[in-house]
């Protein structure tokens, strides 16, 4: 007879920050989990930029579940304002909590997600899905494998589906053909991938802030190797929302990022494209001609460039959902309700509100609720995300609602973990609520990942950890 479905352990998707909060909220409600992590170590994507230093300081970066169980065996916290690299949140924090004896067993690295559904069912099938245990299929040292579990946390971050150069979200013309000149993502300019930059024409696309990085990068190249040329070039028109909220953000790290790139193009040592739309890259004798339309339609070019850094942000891989019965913001690849509150046609760092399981669930069309976007309510708008909005940080009580069913809990009854931002008293702290496990319910609800929405802005009341991070589509935390 198989195990019946409450007695499933909980998968948690991705070993990045997130799925390490998620492990850690599981670990203290004594739920048994595994965790499939594709890369060969855990945050195996904060180390793919592990140079970059994080705007966010240790107190934000750390889930207070985290600190918990660490503390006990001696760990430190590192000084709570001061900025760590990439790098070093998976050095001193991440890799140190994965190396607990309560992790030990649960981890698997090099085990990559490949699909989740139904045990016994298709997309179709409705009578008895709701019992029906969640299948993981992962592929492992070259082999197919499968796991059951009662519930998914799918942590698995947005960063391996970069966005395109292409203005239209398709490549551009030629974009394929290209990709040896095209680093998607935050190279190491100064540091490792120094040779590939130093005295090249650079072209950065994108108005987020991994661009700013990489172009503050490129421009300390050029003052040691001044043959070294920058070309920036954003979509938006509108130059003053790509250098963010300067003096006013509220992470000074953040606004530093943006005033020292306006510092820059006021310098005149970057070539600065607002409203460049890139339609198609041609090679002509080992260079690159970037060709596209203005702000005013207008045929525009740039050419000689042997480089780009695509920065433009990356989007949700919604492959793994195909066979799961999900209903998404047609737009931003959220749920619906989120949809509107994270737009970033309407909202920037700063203006996106706190939200819970009421807005990352999805509505009940079938067994399955949020399984992807009520853990990452951030992560997944195609610009942007934020180790806040993931849920890193996301601190909260694991509180017990047994026995009792409140709406928020029955939304995810399904067995998507679930957590809400609630407020204490009138005046109370926000924090992170936890649903635990009741006794007769097929599969309760735990919580796990915060719920933050957008760089910089603030839950009302007073939050715990970081003020939530970023998601502006062109300008945030991408
Ligand atoms: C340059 C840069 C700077 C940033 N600075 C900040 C900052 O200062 N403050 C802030 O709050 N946020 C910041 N962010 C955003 C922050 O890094 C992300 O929000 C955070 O890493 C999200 O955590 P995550 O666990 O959801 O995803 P990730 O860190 O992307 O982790 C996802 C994990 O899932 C694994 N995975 C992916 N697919 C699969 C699969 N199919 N199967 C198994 N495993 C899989 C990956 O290998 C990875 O380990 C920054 C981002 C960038 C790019």
């Amino acid at each position: 007879m198989s195990t019946p479905i409450t007695q499933l352990p909980v998968a948690v998707l991705g070993a990045g920050p997130v799925g390490l909060a998620a492990a850690a909220k599981l670990i203290e409600r004594g739920l048994p989990f595994f965790i499939l992590e594709a890369g060969e170590r855990v945050g195996a994507n904060l180390l793919d930029y592990a140079h970059v230093r994080l705007f966010s300081p240790w107190q934000y970066n750390v889930d207070h579940s985290v600190v918990k169980l660490l503390e006990p065996t001696g760990w430190v916290s590192p000084n709570p304002t001061d900025l760590p690299l990439a790098g070093e949140l998976v050095e001193r924090a991440m890799q140190p909590f994965a190396e607990l004896p309560q992790m030990r067993e649960a981890l698997h690295l090099r085990t990559k997600v490949v699909s989740v559904s139904r045990e016994g069912f298709d997309k179709v099938k409705s009578a008895g899905r709701d019992q029906a245990p969640f299948v993981i299929r992962a592929i492992r040292d070259g082999k197919v494998v499968e796991l059951r579990a009662r519930a998914v946390i799918d942590s698995t971050g947005t960063w391996n589906t970069p966005n395109p150069v292409g203005a239209s979200g398709l490549p551009a013309i030629g974009e394929r053909e290209a990709a040896s000149h095209i680093f998607y993502g935050i190279p190491d300019v100064l540091g490792t991938h120094r040779a590939r930059y130093a005295g090249k024409k650079v072209l950065v696309v994108g108005a987020g802030h991994s661009a700013a990085n990489g172009l503050l990068a490129l421009a300390e190249l050029a003052k040691q190797v001044p043959s070294t040329q920058l070309v920036w070039s954003v979509r938006t028109p509108v130059s003053t929302r790509v250098f963010g909220g300067g003096d006013a953000d509220a992470l000074p790290a953040r606004g530093a990022l943006g005033l020292s790139l306006r510092r820059l193009c006021d310098t005149g040592a970057l070539e600065f494209n607002a409203g460049l739309r890139i339609t198609e890259l041609r090679q002509e004798g080992g260079k690159l001609l970037v060709e596209g339309v203005d702000r005013n339609g207008d045929a525009k070019h740039i050419d000689g460039v042997d480089e780009i850094i695509c920065a433009t942000g990356q989007r949700p891989d919604l492959s793994p959902t195909s066979e799961l019965r999900v209903k998404l913001d047609s737009w931003l690849e959220s749920t619906e309700a989120l949809g509107p509150l994270i737009d970033p046609n309407e909202h920037s760092c700063g203006t996106v509100r706190p939200h819970g399981h009421r807005e990352l669930a999805h509505p009940r069309v079938g067994p399955l609720h949020g399984w992807r976007e009520e853990l990452r309510p951030c992560a997944h708008v195609p610009d942007g995300n934020g180790l806040r909005t993931g849920s890193l940080g996301g601190g909260g009580d694991c509180r017990r609602h047994r026995g009792r069913r409140p709406g928020a809990a029955r939304a995810a009854r399904d067995g998507c973990l679930q957590q809400q931002w609630q407020r204490h008293g009138r005046r109370g702290k926000w924090r992170f609520v936890l649903w635990a496990p009741a006794p007769t319910a097929t599969i309760e609800p735990v919580a796990v990942a915060s719920a933050g929405g957008s760089c910089g802005t603030k839950p009302r009341g007073k939050p715990i950890g970081i003020p939530v991070a970023a998601a502006a589509k062109a300008g945030c935390c991408s």
